[in-house]
């Protein structure tokens, strides 16, 4: 990455898709787009109908393109150099933008999108590839070149860009409602909460804690997990609900082989309370089919009954190595490995029920005050808000 680049040029994507709400889309990307930018404070921005702009100033750009790479709505986006649109000022870019003493094949790619602009592209490519060739030890590339020059000019400027860089996809979290994420320390519900930001929803997230039969490791590495999956939306509530006497109640008055259905049920339905005081039209969960004896689709039925809030299931029908390979990618994967129990696996029968019967569930429910303690996991919810973690910080600035 060079110094010399002084803009990001971003491209939106897959909001083009949308017609109608397209404006409200990228109204809301800017903001999104600011927020997790906010500490790089020259930062300067500028929103156009299909691109935005920043203005980088004094900071550094690779920096600014690592949090970039997390906020969703955005396809793609180059380091660009700004001129006028002339010719001259533009090959000078174009020089400016490379390190030409090192030794390298290039490929020279300019378009006009100002077709008033007097240079066709294909001469651009000439002239820009002929000055680069008379200043430097380069040799032109057309199929696989180390360095791809791009030209882009438009009405009022022209920008000289790196190739295109991966953005993370999807929709500006905030336009898709909001909804609590039911998040364990386990592999699948970080990836869950992944792809329903990525769907532009806001999350919250909800973990059961049973202490002292869960640990305070326990909850840290859920909090740690939370850490890492935070930079997709900015700031996120975690809601830690003191899970232990439901649980122990379900333990002394159901079967052993309906306690985790009967769990689930519970869970489902603080959810559902936590959503209503939340303003959250959805809960998502990790679950998905077959994975374990509780995760069918009968099971899932008896957990859906105790609720009218939809219950939305990310990761419901990709593999294991599929969510894993997810979990990689977003690097929640080392930390979800690390042993520590979570409720569930604390009080793991050892015959769960695969195919609950709604009938047996409401049976071994009547048989205690359950929902006073619901409504009592709901009222002394511990809620912590979670915050992505400040960049480093580079040499340079430090001195
Ligand atoms: P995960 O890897 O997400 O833990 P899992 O395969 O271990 O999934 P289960 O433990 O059966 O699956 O849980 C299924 C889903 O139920 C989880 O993905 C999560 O959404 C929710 N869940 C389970 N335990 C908890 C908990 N202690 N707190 C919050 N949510 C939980
Ligand atoms: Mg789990």
């Amino acid at each position: 990455m060079d110094y010399r680049y002084d803009h990001i040029l971003i491209r939106y994507g897959e909001l083009s898709l949308k017609g109608k709400n397209r404006n409200s889309f990228i109204k809301q990307l800017m903001v999104n787009v600011k927020k997790a930018l906010k500490s790089f404070v020259t930062l300067e921005f500028e929103r156009q109908h299909d691109r935005m702009y920043i203005y980088l100033h004094d900071e550094n750009a690779e920096q600014v393109s690592e949090v970039l790479k997390k906020v969703f709505g955005i396809s793609s986006f180059s380091l660009a150099i700004k001129t006028k649109p002339d010719m001259d000022e533009i090959i000078q870019a174009c020089l400016d933008s490379q390190d030409l003493d090192a030794c390298k094949t290039f490929k020279v790619a300019a378009r006009r999108s100002d077709k008033t602009f007097p240079i066709i592209s294909d001469q651009m490519n000439r002239l820009v590839a002929t000055a680069i060739l008379k200043n430097s030890n380069w040799k032109v590339d057309v199929h696989n070149p180390d360095v791809k020059v791009v030209v882009e000019v438009h009405k009022d400027a022209a920008y000289i860009m790196t190739d295109r860089i991966e953005g993370a996809g999807g929709y500006p979290v905030g336009v898709g409602g909001k909804a609590m994420v039911l998040l364990s320390g386990g592999i699948d519900s970080p990836v869950a909460s992944y792809l329903m930001m990525k769907r532009g929803t806001h999350i919250e997230c909800i973990h059961y804690a049973s202490p002292p039969y869960t640990s305070q490791n326990a909850q840290d590495k859920v909090m740690e997990l939370a850490q890492q999956i935070c930079g997709y939306q900015g700031d996120l509530l975690v809601h830690v609900v003191p899970f232990t006497n439901l649980q122990l109640a379900i333990y002394q008055h159901a079967d052993e082989s309906y306690a985790i259905t009967l769990m689930r049920r519970m869970m489902m339905r603080i959810a559902t309370g936590l959503a209503e005081k939340r303003h959250a039209q959805a809960i998502a969960t990790g679950e998905s089919i077959g994975q374990v004896a509780s995760q069918t689709l009968e099971s899932m039925q008896a957990i859906n009954e105790v609720t009218s809030t939809p219950i939305i299931r990310p990761v419901v029908c990709m593999d294991k190595v599929e969510i894993i390979d997810l979990a990689k990618k977003i690097g929640t994967y080392e930390t979800s490995i690390l042993p520590y129990e979570d409720c569930c696996t604390i009080f793991t029968p050892k015959n769960p029920v695969t195919k609950p019967k709604i009938d047996r569930c409401k049976k071994y429910e009547d048989r205690f005050d359950f929902e006073t303690m619901v409504n009592d996991c709901i009222e002394n919810v511990e809620s912590i808000w979670i915050h992505p973690k400040k960049e480093d910080k580079t040499e340079e600035e430090l001195f």
